[in-house]
């Protein structure tokens, strides 16, 4: 296969699909072609997603040829594609500067979820978390964002994702911009047009962040990555709670309207006594939130210890009886490294097993 094209940092696939069709149609009329030539192109971007030009046979083949000089498409190239006996998918996507980010598609009845990334690595550093141990690498583009799903419809397309969730590598709400526009691909009729309520951007609580995704129309759903219920027990485990405490956060959660969902990793020992759900319970029900519990994935931390399914079970009941919606998450493709960053971290180990380094 040969090596997908770089993307022009002015790629069609970087703009808001309004944006594009704009521009086809601009230069389609400047060529002096009927004007249904801009749409036609348009929907090979997102709605119907063609790999290359070559592809979308509908078109002339001279037109062809132009579209692939004056506006190549960008591709992420998949590296590893892990399949789990659960029907999970992990991929490991190479992006043209040599970065790698991944992506999880986990199906489930009838629903397609994509866990998808927004950063190359991440500059948080939680403990438990798989991809903080790389570091921070980079931001992605809209493209490379929304290009994960893009790449996954044109590796099959009955693997059209039904719902999408910022939940893989890096913090959303610190790569705004790109988000932002990726947001409007998944979500625009002549994007992928996924519903606003079926998108979930994940995060931490970054507060600008928060405050401009807040101020987007559409019911996009908010989680917070809140893992402890008092500032001491975050600060332990999540280093941003010295920028943007705790309180803070819920404020700025308070303010977004919607309902929001509390995510919860459960660390033996660390916040899963009996006093921490009481806490809990008391935050969740302030905000009428949701509280959705994840068993730690070992992969991510291996210093840390899981809390046990059966108290897992404990604390999930003992946030009900206090009148809190509580789902604890199935943990999906253990078998694949499909915690948050971890293929990656795994992939990179066996090469450095695999192949000595070279040079000094
Ligand atoms: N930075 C964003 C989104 C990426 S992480 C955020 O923090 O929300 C997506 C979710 O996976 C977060 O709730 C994160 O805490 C969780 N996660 C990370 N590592 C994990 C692990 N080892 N086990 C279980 N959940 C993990």
């Amino acid at each position: 296969m040969s090596e997908p094209a770089v993307g022009p940092p002015s790629s069609l696939l970087d703009l808001p699909p309004a944006r594009a069709r704009d521009r086809l149609h601009a230069w389609a009329t400047g060529r002096g072609l009927p004007a249904y030539r801009a749409g036609q192109v348009a929907r090979r971007l997102w709605t119907a997603p063609v790999a290359s030009w070559a592809d979308a046979t509908e078109l002339p083949a001279a037109l062809r040829a132009e579209l692939a000089d004056v506006f190549p498409l960008p591709r992420l190239c998949a590296d590893v594609v892990q399949r789990s006996a659960d029907g999970t998918v992990k991929f490991l996507w190479r992006l043209s500067d040599g970065e790698a980010i991944e992506s999880v598609l986990i199906p489930s009845g009838n629903r397609r979820t994509l866990c998808i990334s927004s950063q190359a690595g991440c500059a948080l550093r939680c403990s438990f978390c798989a991809t903080g141990r790389m570091g921070f690498r980079r931001n992605l583009s809209a493209f490379e964002i929304a290009g994960q799903v893009r790449e996954t419809v044109l590796r099959n397309p009955s693997d059209k994702p039904t719902n999408v969730v910022f939940m893989g590598m890096g913090e959303p709400l610190l790569n705004w911009p790109a988000v932002d526009t990726a947001l409007s691909v998944l979500n625009a009729p002549d994007g992928f047009g996924i519903g606003a309520r079926h998108i979930t951007v994940s995060t931490v609580g970054i507060l600008p962040g928060l405050a401009s995704f807040a101020a987007r129309p559409e019911q996009f759903r908010l989680a917070i990555s809140l893992h402890a219920p008092t500032s001491m027990q975050r600060l332990g485990i999540m280093p941003i709670e010295k920028k943007y405490a705790l309180d803070a956060v819920l404020e700025a959660a308070r303010a977004f309207r919607k309902r929001v969902t509390f995510e919860y990793v459960m660390i033996a020992g660390v916040n899963d006594a009996p006093a921490d759900a009481d806490a809990l319970a008391r935050l969740a029900r302030r905000l009428g939130a949701l509280v959705n519990i994840l068993p730690l994935h070992p992969g991510g931390a291996p210093d840390l210890t899981p809390t046990s399914p059966q108290a897992i079970a404990a604390f999930a009941d003992r946030l009900r009886h206090q009148g809190v919606e509580a789902t604890v998450r199935r943990s999906r493709g253990l078998d694949i490294d499909a915690a948050c960053g971890q293929l990656r971290v795994e992939t990179e180990r066996r090469r450095r097993h695999a192949a000595p380094a070279v040079g000094i």
